[in-house]
């Protein structure tokens, strides 16, 4: 058996029934385990199994009551996976598909992440398997307060400070600060994501999607190409997906789809800025589905119950949720002759997926690098709320453009192959160098 077979089956052995958790480790040996192999000075220090061991994990009772006066119960969930080089940081997910072997892969998957982005975050996630879907204002405020009733006891702002993530945006942050701020009776940044009337950032919203077309534009200068000109296929219709299309659009690119659980529409004109402002309130503030663009624009179609990674691009842009690139997407891209996938949700690849990704030769980032800048922008929220002062819409994206393309220099350092770039080598080393270090330095705790 090889090095990394024993230390998956000890992974699955020691956490069983968690193949999202397993997944993600699998994906993170299988650089790290020959780095460790080749460097004395990490050999024999058990790095890689104790930054796979949450240092903590809270599960908590949610009981809330709901507009027909019945009373619910949910399960609540942080887990503080790894405090070596900043307080835990990440986000919150309210989705009914929560368990604790997502939460997991999630605070794992970020440690890493939030080690590439150069700033001094930990890793963490947590969530709810609360479905926010179809629920009413009034519902999703007693669901965050009761949720932060008991989570307040063990955040804050120099401890662990959670954001959104699926389910959980500016509405849910807001009820979420709200009643952390009364129960410790303190006014901090314990929460990002806020919004901007209260210690938010300017471009943080952005951020994520923002990111992700920074770093294509990385990879793609690195090849003497551009933005300008180039087809993008885009999956999710939320945050993620919403401000990757807004920045492709602005540079030039043309976006034909995005999607929601439900089906993907695919507009072959393009969808264009104002296309664009019609998604975003339909998502946002009508919470409607992506279905009903096409009743707005006749010449757009709409595939039911299906993905869209069969349409012909030059960049796919997965930006929904885990998986969903299985194998037979991934070749589909690939006999397409797609020139980049481009991670913008956590995961999204199967391992299969990423296999032909691989080996067909097409630029593939993952999430970890190119999903980074919405933490690293939530760590600049930290960074202001500390100082007490708000930085200018031009200074933050200047920022975070900066630090895509420092994450992205760190992918090239560490993944080099000849001519070639394996970005996830490179990620998943440079981010454990860093992780690495800080726990040398203090000692076995
Ligand atoms: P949102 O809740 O804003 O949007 C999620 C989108 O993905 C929606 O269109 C949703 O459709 C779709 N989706 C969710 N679950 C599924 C599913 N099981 N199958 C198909 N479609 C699905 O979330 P975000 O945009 O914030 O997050 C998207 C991804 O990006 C996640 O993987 C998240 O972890 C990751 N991410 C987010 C960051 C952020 O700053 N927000 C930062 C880094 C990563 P529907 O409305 O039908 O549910």
């Amino acid at each position: 058996m090889s090095l990394l077979e024993k230390f998956i089956q000890k992974i699955k052995e020691n956490n069983p029934n968690e193949p999202e958790f397993h997944q993600a480790v699998e994906e993170i040996a299988e650089s790290i385990l020959p780095f460790i192999e080749e460097n004395e000075r990490y050999q024999n220090k058990k790095l890689l199994e104790r930054i796979a061991e949450p240092e903590r994990i809270i599960m908590f009772r949610v009981p809330w009551v709901d507009d027909q006066g019945e009373i619910q119960v949910n399960k609540g969930y942080r887990i503080e996976m790894n405090s070596a080089i900043g307080p835990y940081k990440g986000g919150i997910r309210f989705h009914p598909s929560v368990n604790l072997s997502i939460l997991k892969f999630l605070a794992f998957e970020q440690t890493f992440k939030n080690s590439l982005t150069t700033l001094p975050m930990g890793g963490g996630k947590g969530g709810s398997n609360f479905d926010p879907k179809g629920k009413s204002d009034a519902e999703i405020m007693r669901f965050c307060q009761s949720f932060m009733a008991e989570l307040y006891r063990h955040i804050g702002p120099n401890t662990d400070i959670p954001a959104g993530d699926i389910g959980v945006g500016s509405r849910e942050i807001g009820y979420l600060f709200g009643m952390y701020k009364k129960l410790a009776n303190e006014f901090t940044g314990v929460l990002t994501g806020k919004g901007l009337e209260y210690g938010g950032s300017l471009i943080r919203p952005e951020a994520t999607g923002y990111g992700v077309i920074y770093f294509v534009q990385n990879m793609l200068e690195r090849i003497g190409e551009s933005i300008d000109g180039k087809s993008f296929v885009i999956s999710g219709s939320g945050n993620v997906a919403q401000f990757a299309a807004e920045k492709a659009i602005e540079l030039g690119g043309k976006v034909l789809t995005l999607s929601d659980s439900s089906g993907y529409i695919y507009d072959e004109n393009g969808i264009d800025e104002e296309k664009l402002e019609f998604i975003k309130q339909l998502k946002n503030e009508k919470r409607g589905r992506i279905k009903e663009y096409t009743e707005q624009y006749n010449d757009a179609q709409y595939f039911e119950d299906e993905k869209p990674w069969g349409q012909k691009c030059d960049i796919a842009l997965p930006c929904a949720t885990q998986n969903e690139i299985q194998k037979e997407d991934a070749q589909k891209l690939a006999d397409n002759g797609v020139q980049a996938v481009v991670e913008g949700a956590n995961m999204p690849s199967t391992s299969e997926a990423i296999h032909i990704f691989r080996n067909s030769g097409m630029l593939y980032s993952p999430g970890k690098a190119s999903n980074a800048g919405g933490v690293a922008t939530s760590g600049l929220e930290m960074s202001q709320n500390s100082l007490s002062l708000n930085w200018s819409r031009e200074e933050v994206d200047q920022r975070l453009k900066d630090i895509m393309t420092d994450i992205h220099e760190q992918c090239v350092k560490y993944g080099k192959k000849g001519d070639e770039i394996d970005y996830m080598k490179g990620a998943n080393i440079a981010g454990f160098v860093k992780v690495a270090e800080a726990m040398l330095a203090q000692g076995v705790v």
